[in-house]
């Protein structure tokens, strides 16, 4: 598959080039040149198909040629060894739990993919890849982890300082050997900021090879539309409309979801759920998409101003606005709101979610008072012990933390202080 850059003033380029670059040079994300559906015979038999091999039939046209399919095969049952279960909370409302890999956080399946592809097409190559990457919490986690101890790949990880939780800063800043984070006085807009100038700074470029672990990177992004399969197979055979909200930073979320609708998959509607960061939302009542600078709230991996992904939707419905309307509705909610929620969820149905997923929920909420036959997913993005916290004062019941957190508590922090675009130019030349 061939890549073209959604600004247009780059030449069209190979997956391999795609993930190894990132960004096309002329600043825009790339783009599959063709989308081409799967037939409805693999949706009719997705009951006898594992995950791995709906994955593999799901994301080959987006990889081949360069990566052989036996390669790939290996890659995706990697990728994806542990659970995706759909927990159903109500007749109209289930919840698709994304957190049950290393880092606890649905970015896990990204990372792990796009790292062993960068593994692969690096195993020949003596020159070392720099992947720079902004986190507004879960992301650096999931790449510290992903990208640990591959060979010829330094991972720098770039952070807002005091903006993301303790766990969330244990995991990306306690692992060591290939991976360095960098805390930004600043928030994740400013860290997104910094890691865009980078790429096109010539005097870095010409000195190394940077990539972005971002969802901007079509290997991060791709493959987070295996989720809406994996949450249809298990629950087609009971809902016809099956409507997906998604809470919603960067929009690569769910805009990986509208791809796996392009590929056939019979999702009715999409949900954007936003906290006070709601760009989207104003968009679709206002049609104006005015970016603004990102508020802190207590769901600090969706605290995005101006969300990378957008585009990529806008490209999806060939910028027509009414065609993007009829298939997104947004909503955007308080933090007060969202701990309503969870501790909603608690009381009604004993579930505890973190603030992304109650973010997802109150989506689901309104969305079926406009639809009250449809079923409504929402995406558990994380596990609510990485926000500890808040989870805990909500439902005053103390949480036993799962082994994936508990293997990082206590280790010792290593991370550098930087304020400035020079300085995280001055760290990347030292190295
Ligand atoms: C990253 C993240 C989101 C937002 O996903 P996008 O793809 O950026 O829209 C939501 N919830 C959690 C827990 C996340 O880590």
């Amino acid at each position: 598959m061939n890549y073209y850059s959604l600004n247009h003033k780059a030449p069209n380029t190979t997956f391999k080039n795609a993930v190894i670059k990132g960004i096309a040079p002329d600043k825009g994300l790339y783009f599959p040149e063709t989308i081409t559906a799967l037939p409805k015979s693999f949706f009719d038999s997705i009951d006898n198909l594992s995950h791995s091999e709906i994955a593999f039939e799901a994301i080959k046209q987006f990889v081949s040629p360069e990566i052989p399919e036996e390669i790939l095969k290996t890659i995706v049952e990697e990728t994806l060894s542990f659970d995706f279960p759909v927990v159903k909370l109500n007749k109209n409302i289930s919840t698709l739990e994304l957190f049950h890999g290393p880092t606890m956080a649905f970015k896990d399946v990204g990372a792990r993919f796009m790292a062993r592809c960068l593994g692969y097409f690096n195993q020949n190559n003596d020159r070392e890849v720099t992947v720079l990457v902004a986190t507004s919490g879960d992301t650096g986690g999931a790449v510290a982890n992903g990208f640990l101890g591959v060979k010829g790949v330094n991972v720098v990880i770039l952070y807002p300082s005091g903006k993301v939780s303790d766990i969330q800063e244990m995991q990306l800043t306690t692992l060591g050997q290939n991976i360095k984070a960098l805390e930004v006085h600043g928030t994740f807009d400013d860290c997104q900021d910094m890691v865009k100038t980078a790429f096109l700074d010539e005097a870095l470029t010409s000195q190394m090879q940077l990539t972005s672990a971002n969802s901007i990177n079509v290997a991060r992004w791709l493959p987070q539309l295996f989720y809406f399969m994996f949450a249809y197979k298990q629950l087609h055979k009971q809902h016809k409309d099956i409507v997906f909200s998604v809470p919603s930073g960067n929009f690569g979320n769910i805009c990986a979801g509208m791809m796996a609708q392009q590929l056939g998959l019979p999702i009715k509607h999409f949900v954007a759920s936003n906290n006070a960061n709601n760009v989207v939302t104003r968009y679709l009542i206002s049609q104006l998409y005015e970016p603004k600078p990102s508020i802190q709230t207590i769901s600090n991996a969706m605290d995005v101003g101006a969300p990378s992904n957008f585009i990529r939707i806008q490209e999806i419905y060939k910028n027509n606005f009414d065609a993007l309307k009829s298939n997104l509705t947004s909503y955007s909610y308080s933090d007060k709101e969202t701990k309503e929620a969870m501790l909603e969820m608690y009381k009604n149905y004993n579930y505890v979610a973190d603030p992304h997923g109650a973010v997802g929920y109150l989506g689901c909420k309104d969305y079926l008072k406009e639809k009250p036959n449809a079923h409504c997913v929402f995406l558990e993005t994380a596990h609510p012990t990485k926000f500890l916290d808040v989870v805990e004062e909500v439902v005053q019941v103390k949480q036993a933390l799962p082994s994936q957190i508990q293997s990082v508590m206590g280790k010792e922090k290593e991370s550098t202080i930087i304020s400035t675009y020079d300085d995280l130019k001055a760290f990347l030349l030292k190295k």
